[in-house]
């Protein structure tokens, strides 16, 4: 298990900057949501504050995993991009008053622990971009379909032509 552990407060404060790759098998959680395992994520960490003086981190992930189509259960790329605004509470009591006072969903709250892993983070956020229920645009067996039929179709047609 790979970790990447930092004090989240102290990198907030002190604007660190880190970023990473991972291989999707590397992380557990998300290798069983694919179809194969395979893929990198790119990930990259800021610390910083947000406008009302409390620690962030500013985290973006990106990367390619197969998932499978919930329509034709077929393999199915998907690419993650997700940028996250993540404000760092002490607690839970704390969390749920910065979460009131900024009133914004597009800011999560999280706990900022002295020993914070970053690696788990990542997975949580590959995890919460993913689709609930993925599913191709145009299915690729349905793509097909029509061109077999076309080809059945097309010996009668030459017959009904030489009848002709
Ligand atoms: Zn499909």
């Amino acid at each position: 298990m790979t970790a990447f552990v930092i004090d989240a407060f102290q990198f907030s404060r002190l604007q660190e900057q880190a970023e990473g790759e991972l291989q999707v098998v590397q992380l557990t959680r998300l290798a069983g949501e694919t179809v194969d395992r395979a893929g990198t994520l790119h990930w990259s960490l800021k610390g910083g504050v947000d406008k009302l003086g409390h620690p962030q981190l500013l985290l973006a992930i990106s990367g390619r995993v197969n998932l499978v189509c919930q329509r034709c259960m077929a393999p199915m790329p998907f690419d993650i991009a997700s940028e996250s605004v993540l404000v760092l509470a002490k607690d839970d009591d704390a969390a749920d008053a910065i979460e009131e006072l900024l009133d914004d969903e597009a800011i999560d709250v999280i706990i900022g622990e002295p020993e914070f892993d970053v690696i788990y983070l990542v997975e949580d956020e590959a995890l919460l971009a993913l689709p609930v229920a993925p599913k191709h645009d145009v299915c690729p067996g349905k793509a097909v379909e029509p061109l077999v039929v076309a080809d059945k179709v097309s010996p009668f047609a030459v017959l009904k032509n030489l009848k002709q």
